[in-house]
């Protein structure tokens, strides 16, 4: 070991909100110490939301060329993957090379160290050789890997992560998804779209189960409708793979795929973090933090490792708290109500704050209230691919929303009108009482609103 080298925040992992946090506090005029054992980014931009969403932009153009027989005309359509991976390795990752982003870091004033990062004690981190002594503190935005479940036989054979499928040159003749949550029913859709035959594998009895019961539905039926294999209270009891082909077993039946992608979570590994040399309690799922994003004396955290979602919005949100935090600014501490999150299947699956069930185990008097989106004027008028509904949830006693979904197209943009009234607390009588933008999408929350009951 070299000599401690002095620093005023060591910032361990550059995810989206360590990043930003990293280039703000440097800017500041603070010597920033960044520890980045991958990629300057983090998931995000390399193997999450950018490149899954440029995949979902081509697989929802094939969808809407396929809708244009009986409203537009004819329309031949063949998929072809090329383009895709192009653009994921040319506009959404640089062939995963993260030199723009660690030259924007250390443009800044930051210092950049490559390499894995272990909390050594109060305010101190060691990386290889080298070890840093943060004067101001240390924030960590170590984020969160893929959770490989501990299914007989799954260890050693050639899965995929959203790693491995990010980088695909090639689809797939077949592919096995295990994991109905939001990545794998993303992926799953865009696959069958390029024409992998695609089966998705829920240990729950319904894909997307953080969402609403009607979600689930929603997304079911339509999965089915494309060609998509649900397997829904199907836990996999064992998997294998000779060679070509994998085998998931299910109890009584056994499905084959040529890929297998694993899509069960997100885990983070606080042990090797080292986070119980700052007192932590390092066999949490999450560390806990308080409004300010404080873990321990000197200590924040924010992103993926606190618990509050795993959103890139969340880790920016919090990263700018953090920001306000050391640089004494003030401001307003973290508030979780409103938290918005989007599937990006189509259609969209947008909802924020709490589900109807979230909120009647809160113990409140709920009232909820559902329209169908085909049945509004411009679900109407859209037609082919306008399935869709928006859900909103009352606190009856304060009068005012707790909850929402918005599902269907656009639905994560029509999402914003609902945070809002959530954030801001907007009495429902107010809602009621205002005209909305016809013929609109988000018009319909008003008839969502009239259903409460
Ligand atoms: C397929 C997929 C699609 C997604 N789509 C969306 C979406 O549409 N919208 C959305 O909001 N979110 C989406 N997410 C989630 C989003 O990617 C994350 O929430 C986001 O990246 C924020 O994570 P983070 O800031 O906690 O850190 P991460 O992005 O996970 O980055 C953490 C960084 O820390 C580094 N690191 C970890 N430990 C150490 C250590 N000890 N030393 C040094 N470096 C370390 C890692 O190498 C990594 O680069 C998606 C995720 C996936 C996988």
């Amino acid at each position: 070991m070299g000599e401690p080298e002095h620093t005023d925040v060591v910032v361990i992992g550059m995810g989206p909100g360590g990043e930003y946090a990293a280039g703000a506090l440097a800017e500041a005029g603070l010597h920033v110490t960044a520890a980045e054992d991958r990629l300057v980014g983090g998931e995000c931009p390399y193997f999450g939301c950018v490149p899954s969403k440029m995949m979902i932009r081509a697989a929802n153009l094939i969808a809407e060329a396929r809708r244009v027989p009986g409203l537009a005309g004819s329309a031949t359509v063949t998929p072809d993957w090329s383009p895709v991976a192009l653009r994921v390795r040319e506009e959404a990752t640089d062939y995963w090379d993260d030199k723009v982003a660690a030259d924007r870091f250390t443009g800044k004033g930051g210092h950049l160290v490559r390499g894995r990062a272990t909390i050594t004690g109060p305010g101190e981190v060691t990386v290889g050789d080298r070890v840093f002594r943060a004067r101001r503190g240390i924030v960590i935005n170590s984020g969160t890997e893929p959770a490989i479940p501990p299914i007989q036989g799954l260890a050693g054979t050639p899965y995929w992560t959203n790693r491995e499928i990010i980088q695909a040159e090639q689809v797939p003749e077949s592919m096995i998804v295990l994991g109905g949550g939001a990545i794998g029913a993303e992926l799953a859709q865009v696959f069958a779209r390029f024409g992998t035959a695609v089966t998705v594998v829920e240990a729950l009895p319904r894909l997307v189960s953080f969402e609403e019961p009607e979600a689930s539905a929603l997304i079911e039926r339509i999965f089915t409708a494309e060609g998509i294999k649900v397997c829904t209270d199907a836990p996999a009891e064992r998997i294998s793979h000779n060679g070509t082909q994998f085998s998931v077993h299910l109890g009584m039946s056994t499905l084959m795929a040529e890929r297998l992608l694993v899509a069960t979570g997100r885990r983070s590994d606080l042990a090797a973090l080292g986070v119980a040399a700052v007192g932590l309690d390092a066999s949490a799922h999450a560390i806990a933090t308080d409004g300010w994003m404080r873990a321990a004396d000197g200590v924040w955290a924010i992103g993926d490792v606190t618990g509050h979602g795993a959103f890139t919005h969340m880790s920016m949100y919090q990263a700018d708290i953090v920001v306000r935090d050391i640089l004494g600014q003030g401001g307003e501490p973290a508030d979780y109500r409103a938290v918005p999150r989007v599937t990006f299947t189509d259609p969209e699956i947008g909802s924020v704050g709490l589900t109807s069930a979230q909120a009647a185990a809160a113990g409140l008097r709920v009232r909820t209230g559902l329209t169908q989106v085909p049945y509004s004027a411009r679900g109407w008028i859209h037609k082919a691919g306008n399935d869709g509904f928006i859900k909103v949830i009352e606190d009856a006693d304060r009068s005012v929303l707790v909850g929402a979904t918005s599902a269907g197209p656009c639905g994560g943009e029509v999402l914003s009108a609902l945070q809002v009234a959530i954030r801001a607390e907007v009495p429902v009588a107010t809602l009621r009482n205002m005209p909305y933008a016809y013929p609109t999408f988000y018009r319909a929350i008003e008839d969502a609103l009239k259903g409460l009951s």
